[in-house]
Parts: C-alpha cells; structure tokens; sequence
C-alpha cells in the first residue's frame, strides 16, 4: 500500500538521520582548550567506547598525566533541533547537580567539530543491565538501590528538578556499584513562585502571560515532581521481577494497563517477595497526590523488615559476580 510505503521511506530517513546524527569516533586524543580555570588546557586519552545513546558516542578517557579517568559524552555541535534542545537542557540542569547518586559533571568543552562532556566514570553498565543478567535482584539488592535512587530523587526535587527520565538503563554503577542517575535529556525545572509553581520547561523563556491556566491549576495542586516518584515504583517492581509491570508489545496497551494498574506479582516457586516489597510498590504507583514523597519512602517497612547491605557487602559481592552467574 502506497500509505505503508511513505511511513517505512519516513522511519528509513529518521533511522538514517539518527545515524547521521551520532559524531565520528573520536582520535586517540583529544584537546580540551585553555580555559579560565585550566590556564594550560588538558588532553584526555581516549580508551574503550562505553555506549552509544540516541545521539551521543561515551568513550572513557584518562587525563594526561593523571591516573584520573573520566567518561566523556560526545555530541556533534551541529545538531537537529530537537536534540539540540535535548542537549541544552541536559547542560543546564545537570551542570547544577552535585549529589553522590547522580553522576557528576564536571566540565564541558568543544574539540573538533564535536562537544565533549565530561563526567564521572560508571565502568559497570547500567541498573538494566545486572537486573537483566541477574534476572532480577535479591530483596537486600533492592532496598539498597532504592534508598540510593530515593536520595537522589530527594535532591533533585529539593533543587527544582523534576527528571521526568527515570529508567533502569538511565542509571549508571559506579566502580564501587552504586547507582549513579545519569542523563538529564528530558528534565524539567519546577519554577517555584510564593504560592504556585509552574512547569516550565528551562530551553523555553515563556512570560506569565502566555502560561496557560490549566499549566498554573497543575501546578497549584503541585504534584507534578510525582510523575519521578512513579517511575520509581516501576524500577524497584523491575529489579525485583526483571520485567517492568505494564509490560507490553504496544505501547497504546502499556498506557492502558498503567491507567488501570493492570500488573501481577510473578509467584513461580523460588520468586519470594515480601509484602512489604509489594505494599511499596503499590503506593508508589497510586495516584499523584497519593504517592510517597521520599522522605516517606525511605521511611516505608520494607526497608526494616529485612538485611540492608552494607557499601562493602554491594561491591564486593555484585562487582565480583561473574557477568552471567545468577
Ligand atoms: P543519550 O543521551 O544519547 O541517550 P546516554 O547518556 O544514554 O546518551 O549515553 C549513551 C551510553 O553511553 C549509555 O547507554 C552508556 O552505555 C554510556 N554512558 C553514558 N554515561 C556514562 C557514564 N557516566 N559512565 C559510563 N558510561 C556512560
């Protein structure tokens, strides 16, 4: 059908323009140039590639003469629209972040034809990663990376910052397996007024008298930094099954089935999890108002009713496990 032919011609030409929009692999190394405070500038040795994204190449790179090593995300400057916005925001709002759960930024520069950031190494993959190789983690596992992921919800939320992007394979570990919160692409700044806030995306400079009164209602109820608090449900229903719970082949069916909290608990023999596990879950994924803030969270009975690792219990035992051990 004629119709079909011009939607796959469209993907075809948006895949290819994705592809397009990925910068070539960096040299072995790489200049960053002088700047106020790195008067003699810096060269990075560029090692391994970490991962591609949507639009940006990760390659680990070590500071010359330093033992420091560093992530460094590389986007090309000229980029579509719509991912320079992406890009822009993730520059403003994840320049301003400094807590020890979410990955720091430290700098950021251009070098041929290309911007470079450059941010805290995570060497072990993401949260989505060891969940699927472990096919879901050990009850302890999950209360250690949720009171992690809680903190830093906690302070991107006492800063503003609504991430909008929480998912397992947009948290990083660390060399010592801590979970890092990466990727600010869709984060939004929450504009706090005396008695209202308001959405206001930070790449858009809007003046009150174009803000739509259903936006200030939205804000005026203040719930809107809730939509991190349920994602967050899913990451912990995910690390501890596998799978998210509204899982589906269409995403129209995802939404349906999250609109009616149409999820079950798998109950194979072997798959224990407490009620507790299950009764966070649940709260977390109620309606806005509803939902638990993270002071709340953390406070919640699943995480006395039960081992909470130490540091040194995670790194050990989980940067120690082979990839496919169980
Ligand atoms: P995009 O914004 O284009 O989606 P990401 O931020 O997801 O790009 O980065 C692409 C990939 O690079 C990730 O999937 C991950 O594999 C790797 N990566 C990103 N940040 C880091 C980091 N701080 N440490 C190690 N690897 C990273």
């Amino acid at each position: 059908k004629p119709q079909e032919l011009k939607k796959q011609v469209a993907n075809l030409k948006a895949a290819k323009g994705q592809k397009e929009s990925h910068p070539p692999p960096p040299p072995s190394y790489v200049t960053e140039p002088p700047c106020r405070d790195r008067r003699e500038g810096a060269v990075y040795e560029i090692r391994s590639c970490l991962g591609k994204g949507g639009f940006a190449i990760c390659y680990e790179g070590k500071l010359n003469g330093t033992s420091k090593r560093y992530a460094l995300k590389i986007v090309k400057s000229q980029m579509p629209a719509k991912m320079e916005q992406k890009f822009q925001t993730e520059l403003q709002i994840h320049s301003k972040m400094r807590q020890q759960n979410i990955v720091q930024f430290y700098r950021a520069f251009a070098f041929e034809n290309s911007t470079y950031l450059v941010l805290e190494l995570c060497p072990n993959g993401s949260l989505m990663d060891m969940v699927k190789r472990r096919k879901g983690l050990t009850e302890p596992e999950v209360r250690f990376y949720t009171v992690q992921i809680t903190g830093a919800i906690k302070y991107m939320h006492s800063k503003g910052i609504i991430h909008r992007d929480l998912k397992m394979g947009n948290i990083f570990l660390d060399r010592h397996m801590n979970a890092k919160i990466g990727d600010f692409g869709l984060a939004a700044l929450l504009v706090t007024g005396k008695d209202m806030h308001t959405i206001r995306r930070t790449t858009l400079c809007g003046t009150p008298n174009y803000i739509a009164p259903e936006i200030l209602e939205k804000g005026r109820k203040g719930h809107d930094h809730m939509v991190d608090i349920w994602s967050l449900g899913i990451i912990v229903f995910a690390m501890l099954t596998s799978k998210p719970p509204f899982q589906s082949t269409t995403t129209d069916e995802i939404y349906r089935r999250a609109k009616e909290r149409d999820y079950d608990w798998p109950d194979a023999p072997g798959k224990y999890i407490s009620r507790e596990a299950k009764e966070l879950v649940a709260s977390m994924l109620q309606d806005a108002a509803e939902r638990p803030d993270p002071d709340q969270i953390v406070q919640d009975n699943f995480f006395i009713c039960g081992y909470m690792p130490t540091q040194a219990d995670i790194t050990t035992r989980l940067r120690e496990l082979p990839p496919d051990s169980p």
